[in-house]
């Protein structure tokens, strides 16, 4: 049978300009599209209430049409979602797979806990407890979830089946106590929202896979496919990132380099020196 037509979204978090590895993220995410014939959409990830800077979002269309990767309907934001979010919470809340917590960081570093794929494995301290549900964050109970959803498989175009282990995250937070959801629920929910067939990024979000495919059966969602490509990274073997001094895409635009040009390298990985593709190396535990 043909592979359906391929929809594939690019979504960033307006935290910060826009850098070399965003528009590499953007052209595999447009290119996988366009040339599979489907449609590419752009998802604006603007719930991080403590860190998302509204007025950046006109600086990301700007980049993205500098770069030529038009995009296909209206743009998404996450922030006109809320509701969607809250009642995918409150759905796994009635059966019983979500429990309120007050744990600091600090609480969770006293109680010597083990680092997972996304920060700290919790350890459990409020699971089971009386806990104050007003202002707490919500966490799912993991080892219930797992139970309830039985045996998982995902595909990776590049890295292939995968039995997912979302175990290795221990209780994650689902709803924080500062936004209406993390980025786990959020993301799962809106491309299942989005008709996302084709879920593209990069391999620094490999692991994080394997909870959005927990998240999908629990929640009885579509199940995409999977491209976690290789990140662009510095000498050191790092990614990318805006505080070690990579240049917004921003201010090459407004250098007047040509942005086609900048892309078209990109897709030929042919790349400023000093910056080359990652081995796609995933967590491990
Ligand atoms: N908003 C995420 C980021 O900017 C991308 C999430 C995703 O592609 O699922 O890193």
């Amino acid at each position: 049978m043909p592979l359906p037509r391929p929809r594939t979204r690019f979504a960033p978090s307006p935290n910060g300009l826009l850098h070399l590895g965003h528009a590499f993220a953007a052209v595999v995410a447009h290119d996988l599209a366009r040339t599979g014939g489907g449609e590419f959409l752009l998802r604006i990830e603007d719930i991080d209430g403590t860190r998302s800077r509204p007025e950046l979002v006109a600086e990301i269309l700007a980049d993205l049409a500098w770069l030529e990767l038009g995009w296909d309907g209206a743009v998404v934001r996450q922030s006109d979602r809320l509701a969607s979010y809250a009642a995918a919470a409150e759905r796994l809340r009635a059966i019983g797979l979500l429990y309120p917590c007050h744990c600091t960081r600090a609480d969770i570093v006293a109680a010597g806990a083990a680092q997972g794929p996304d920060g700290l494995i919790y350890p459990g301290t409020c699971r089971g407890r009386d806990v104050d549900p007003m202002g707490a964050a919500w966490r799912l109970d993991m080892a219930r979830a797992v139970a309830l959803a039985g045996a998982l498989m995902w595909d990776d175009a590049i890295a292939g089946p995968q039995i997912a282990t979302p175990e290795i995250f221990g209780d994650v937070v689902l709803v924080r106590k500062e936004a209406p959801a993390s980025y786990h629920l959020a993301a799962t929910l809106d491309d299942a929202a989005d008709g996302i067939t084709l879920v593209t990024r990069g391999t620094d979000l490999f692991a994080a896979s394997h909870l959005h495919r927990l998240l999908q059966a629990l929640l009885d969602l579509p199940v995409p496919r999977w491209h976690h490509h290789p990140l662009l990274v510095e000498p050191d073997g790092r990614k990318l990132a805006k505080r070690r001094g990579s240049p917004a895409l921003a201010d090459r635009r407004r250098a007047g380099q040509d942005g086609l040009a900048l892309a078209d390298a990109l897709r030929a990985h042919r790349f400023p020196t000093g910056l080359s593709l990652g081995s796609g190396v995933v967590w491990a535990k």
